[in-house]
């Protein structure tokens, strides 16, 4: 489901209080769209199959020209609650 327009506030007030990156490392302009709902970056071990179910959920932040897209963890960045993930789990 896509976030709220009251999540998607929060979500980029969050990210603004709490990274300073404003232009792109991939093409340097500065024009970035939230992503329309939460990504799983998926954690594996060499050799491994994938394990389903288990990851890093994320916020992403998409450059609208060259779509270099930016992850932050819902939990260090503290919106897990905004996002219905629940408090952190190990996240200091
Ligand atoms: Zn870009």
């Amino acid at each position: 489901m896509a976030f709220t327009p009251e999540q998607e506030t929060k979500l980029i007030a969050a990210v603004q209080a709490k990274a300073n990156r404003k232009t792109c490392p991939g093409c340097g302009t500065s024009s970035w769209s939230l992503g329309p709902e939460t990504v799983l970056l998926q954690a594996t071990e060499p050799g491994v199959p994938i394990p389903l179910g288990r990851g890093y959920p994320c916020i992403a932040l998409i450059c609208r020209l060259c779509g270099n897209t930016q992850l932050y963890n819902v939990y260090y960045l503290g919106v897990g609650e905004i996002v219905g993930l629940g408090s952190p789990k190990g996240a200091t």
